[in-house]
């Protein structure tokens, strides 16, 4: 079997040759159905961003079950797998032991390792989407996807949808609220589209590109505002008067963000999610949080239970919005070098890697 092995973002990837893995107790080895490219994925192989190499990169991937180990995982809804399962799965392998894990943020596991972010070396090695196989180990939350959801619109469901239901259990009340959201990515899209389940008062979406933000109204938004990055903290069209109930930021832009902040109201819940790079610190004024109530949270990943209402979401109300129409383009694995190509080029939301 064949895999795409990343070493460092001087040098084309290479397709390696590698064992089919063998799955022992709770393990189970799936094929590769699609992986869809994430962002976080273009950064790696452009510098951006620095992981471990060489390393099989892509972690938004949606499988079919082809063997298990005995005994077989189960799923968290407590079935066991079965060969044919079309599955997702967290991107983080939790040891479920630690104090972190006991204590609801297995996605912060004293042990965590991840799919699509794994040293590609030893038994381990096939944990990342640019993979014909992967191997699915001990301590992965796995969800059952219905055959009747495409795979562009279910594939993302383990890094955006699940990441987006994290800040909305943060967010708790979204009924009659104004909701503002920061970055119309696929995360930001998603998550006007996750709103519109909860009857808020408005949501507004804001973005630097407007093209995203005509596509932010297909996904939900009730308003947009264009975002300027070259506009000063004065005349940002943010920073106009109105206020907000719920602010969710998923692009990790400080400058907006210290915008934002700044028209949260009574109450209001800001959740911060992009901000996954260093960034710029900002300044909030303490008054304003202490006499308006206002909170501030940080979400990143999730938990099995945040993956299990996103693949529920997107089963249920995905053809609603057009999710499937975010990927881009499809490449088989031989072409993950134009793949890639193509995406750092053309900038699409999604491209997808297949078989
Ligand atoms: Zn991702
Ligand atoms: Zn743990």
């Amino acid at each position: 079997m064949k895999a795409a092995v990343f070493n460092n973002s001087s040098e084309p990837i290479e397709l390696i040759e590698f064992p089919t893995p063998i799955p022992e107790a709770n393990e189970a080895v799936v094929n590769l159905e699609l992986c869809t490219v994430c962002g976080s994925d273009l950064h790696t192989i452009s510098g951006k961003r620095i992981e471990p190499t060489p390393t099989i990169l892509g972690h938004e991937i949606l499988g079919v079950v082809s063997t298990i180990g005995s005994p077989a995982p189960k799923t968290i809804s407590g079935t066991s797998l079965k060969v044919g399962d079309r599955v997702t799965w967290s991107t983080c392998i939790s040891c479920g032991e630690c104090n972190r894990c006991k204590s609801g943020l297995s996605q912060k596991c004293l042990s965590v390792e991840k799919y699509g972010h794994n040293v590609a070396i030893g038994r381990n090695a096939l944990r990342g989407g640019f993979s014909e196989k992967i191997l699915l180990s001990k301590g992965t939350s796995i969800v059952k996807v219905s055959s009747e959801v495409p795979a562009e619109t279910i594939a993302p469901v383990n890094c955006a949808t699940a990441t987006v239901a994290a800040a909305f259990r943060v967010a708790q009340e979204i009924s009659e609220k104004r909701v503002l959201i920061i970055g119309a990515g696929l995360l930001g899209l998603t998550a006007a589209a996750f709103a519109t389940m909860y009857n808020p008062t408005s949501i507004t979406v804001c973005d630097i590109n407007p093209q995203r933000l005509e596509l932010a109204k297909e996904f939900g938004a009730t308003q947009t505002i264009q975002l300027d990055p070259k506009l000063d903290d004065e005349s940002s069209p943010l920073g106009s008067g109105r206020t907000y109930d719920v602010i969710l930021d998923f692009a990790g832009s400080s400058a907006t963000l210290e915008d934002a902040i700044a028209l949260a109201d009574v109450s209001a819940k800001v959740v911060l999610v992009g901000s996954v790079m260093k960034s710029p610190p900002i300044k909030v004024d303490p008054e304003r949080m202490v006499r308006n109530w206002v909170s501030i949270h940080g979400v990143h990943n999730y938990t099995p239970g945040d993956l299990a209402v996103a693949v529920e979401f997107l089963e249920k109300h995905g053809d609603r919005f057009p999710f499937f129409a975010m990927v881009g383009k499809k490449f088989p694995l031989d072409e993950i070098q134009q793949a890639i190509d193509f995406a750092l080029q053309t900038k699409p939301i999604r491209i997808g890697i297949t078989q």
